[in-house]
């Protein structure tokens, strides 16, 4: 007998590890900017797996795709060349203005691969001594869930009872050049950094600041590593964050919506100067690059090429400004926003960001809280500028 969502939620208990903390929602079938529970209650979306569901759940160009691909080939592994890899590459490149791509998986192996990729270019091109490449990170970032990368978090709950750390990262205050320029030197690799910071409540930096560092980084004779993992992809109202101000980064990390919400698909896409330096066997993995991956991103890339979802997330992004607006001093107390992206301060009097979501939920609007009183918006770019509004509404109804 198919059991109930309280069942299931019971059930998870003493055989699911206790690394997440999930809202009391046990979502069974979802289509566009809607998911439905157990007992068939219909949320809309306002999360969107992290931005991993940009187009919504099961768009219907990549679940076709998808199929395709599933009645052909799924997997080689990359001892043998596929016929699906080479359009994905191609197109990915074209998309984003670069020239190389290395497939991989997640996010935090995205991330992963970018440093071994930075610190080989230091060695090998820059000429940074053998062992004393660093790469400079920003506070409170977000980059994923690995050792090496944990070790450079500034979150204690992250990284505490997790170490040791692997070595050779700096960390300075983000929006602030000073420090930056302060902590780059002759053995710096690469600056790696989150454009707009998504998991630290949406923190978007004073205009000039990605733009400085692009020129910081270009006399320093170091990479600029964009993390565009989370605000990538259409979910600033621009392909990259980084295009806001016409900013272009040596290297790229993407993951998330690139799997279109069906299998995980992340990226590191760079010139050929830097990602050029990896040679066989010095990298790799045995999914990355699969078939189906290759044949869902491509699908993928295909959709931002039209532009559609870049201009959706640009126009619906004006009407969240607006109602947010309307919010402060009635709950809200600031927020900050880009596209259809917003984290939101509450009010701590009215509750903390986990009892807003929980309230939100109730009201059939999913979001999450990211820490303290803040929750971050981040609905489909399928969503329509009706169902924007009835989010703001119950937003609104919940603070009230
Ligand atoms: N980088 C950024 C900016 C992220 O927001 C995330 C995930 O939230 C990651 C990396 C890690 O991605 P994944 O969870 O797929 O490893």
């Amino acid at each position: 007998r198919p059991r109930t969502s309280e069942q299931l939620i019971r059930a998870e208990e003493p055989v699911l590890a206790h690394n997440y903390h999930p809202l009391p929602v046990v979502v069974a079938r979802a289509e566009g900017s809607w998911v439905e529970d157990v007992e068939g209650n219909r949320y809309l979306d306002m999360l969107a797996g992290y931005s991993a569901l940009n187009f919504g759940h099961r768009h219907p160009a990549l679940v076709e795709a998808a199929h395709r691909q599933l009645d052909r080939l799924t997997l080689t592994s990359r001892a043998f060349h596929n016929d699906r890899l080479a359009e994905f590459a191609e197109r990915l490149a074209e998309l984003t203005g670069m020239d190389m791509v290395l497939p991989m998986n997640t996010g935090a192996e995205a991330v992963e691969s970018g440093i071994k990729v930075a610190r080989k270019w230091a060695y090998d091109v820059k000429g940074v001594p053998e062992g004393r490449a660093t790469i400079v990170v920003a506070a409170e970032n977000f980059h994923g869930r690995t050792t090496t990368i944990v070790g450079f978090s500034t979150d204690e709950t992250a990284r505490a009872g997790f170490g040791p750390f692997t070595p050779g990262f700096k960390v300075v205050p983000y929006n602030d050049l000073a420090a930056l320029e302060a902590a780059v030197d002759d053995t710096t690799a690469a600056v790696l950094l989150e454009p707009i910071q998504g998991e630290a409540g949406v923190i978007v930096p004073d205009d000039g600041y990605l733009a400085g560092v692009r020129e910081l980084t270009r006399r320093a004779g170091c990479l600029f590593v964009a993390d565009e993992i989370q605000s990538g992809l259409g979910r600033t109202g621009r392909t990259l964050a980084v295009e806001h101000e016409g900013v272009v980064p040596d290297v790229l990390l993407l993951g998330k919506a690139l799997g279109g919400g069906i299998v995980p698909v992340s990226a590191v896409v760079a010139r050929r100067e830097v990602l050029g330096v990896l040679r066989p066997g010095e990298h790799g993995s045995t999914f990355g690059g699969n078939p189906l991956a290759a044949a869902v991103g491509t699908a993928v890339v295909e959709l931002l090429e039209t532009g559609g979802f870049q201009r959706r997330a640009a126009e619906l992004g004006v009407l969240l400004r607006e109602g947010l607006t309307d919010l402060i001093g009635r709950g809200v107390t600031g927020f900050r926003a880009r596209g259809l992206w917003a984290g939101v301060d509450v009010d701590p009097a009215l509750g903390t960001g986990r009892e807003i979501s929980e309230r939100l939920m109730r009201e059939g609007v999913l979001v999450k809280d990211t820490h303290g009183s803040t929750i971050r918006l981040a609905p489909p770019l399928t969503i329509t500028a009706e169902e924007l509004r009835s989010a703001l509404g119950a937003l609104e109804k919940v603070l009230g």
